[in-house]
């Protein structure tokens, strides 16, 4: 099982770490530990390098499965036992971390208007969208939500990472801001982001340590899709 050093170090950029199993068929390597995030929750998967010793090889592609982290890499692969050095492309993934924190005060920001739930979102590096159940939605809602937002990021907040035991989190419905639970039934312990005052939800993602880091960010576009589901995109403004 891979150590998941993103999971609790968000801001950890590279490690070394050893090859424990070989996909030659897929081009792939399970490592020991990893900085990289293999994806989920609307989050993309990291992308960056390994080093061994002069060599430098791409990671093209980050997946998770029960036994851990893969990397998928371009050119030859290292065999078991090989140690090497992952780097993740730490400009693109900070981006990703103050897009997923801005996702999350999104949510807290509508919540706190319309007691909405999400029922789905994305993000590419420095854009998003969200998904909410809003029956009550009027095109003038948008100015001061964007406003409320970027209140919100301007007051500091911190985001905090936690673990809860799964029975424990079971109780707790309103950590699960999708409309449906998407915890796996296995999942024993539950991963919390707090943006503290704001927003408290189960998340697997990367964030930032403060919402003043986000910066201030622009809705750049909201659009009905279908009877009550509102869907809102932004950008981090640059
Ligand atoms: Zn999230």
């Amino acid at each position: 099982m891979t150590d998941r050093i993103y999971s609790t170090e968000a801001y950890e950029r590279s490690m070394t770490a050893t090859v424990v199993e070989v996909d030659r068929d897929d081009g792939r390597v399970l490592l020991d530990r990893s900085v990289f995030y293999p994806g989920g929750g609307g989050q993309p998967f990291d992308l960056g390098e390994l080093v061994i010793g002069d060599d430098r090889l791409d990671v093209v592609r980050v997946t998770q499965d029960s036994r851990g982290v893969w990397h998928w890499l371009e050119g030859p692969l290292p065999p078991v036992g090989t140690a090497v050095n992952g780097v993740i492309d730490w400009e693109r993934r900070y981006k990703l971390m103050r897009t997923h924190t801005a996702m999350h005060a999104m949510c807290g920001v509508v919540w706190n208007r319309f007691q909405s739930p999400v029922t789905g979102g994305n993000m590419n590096p420095g854009e998003g969208r969200l998904d909410f159940e809003i029956p009550e939605w009027n095109p003038e809602d948008r100015e001061p939500i964007e406003t409320e937002l970027n209140r919100q990021l301007d007051l500091a907040r911190r985001i905090e990472v936690s673990f809860l035991d799964r029975a424990e989190a079971d109780q707790d419905p309103s950590l699960i801001r999708t409309k449906v639970s998407l915890l796996p039934p296995s999942l024993t312990e539950v991963r919390v982001i707090d943006i503290v005052g704001l927003d408290r939800q189960a998340d697997g993602g990367t964030h930032v340590h403060s919402t003043a880091e986000v910066g201030s960010v622009r809705i750049t576009k909201t659009e009905s899709k279908g009877k009550g589901f509102r869907r809102i995109r932004f950008v981090l403004d640059e």
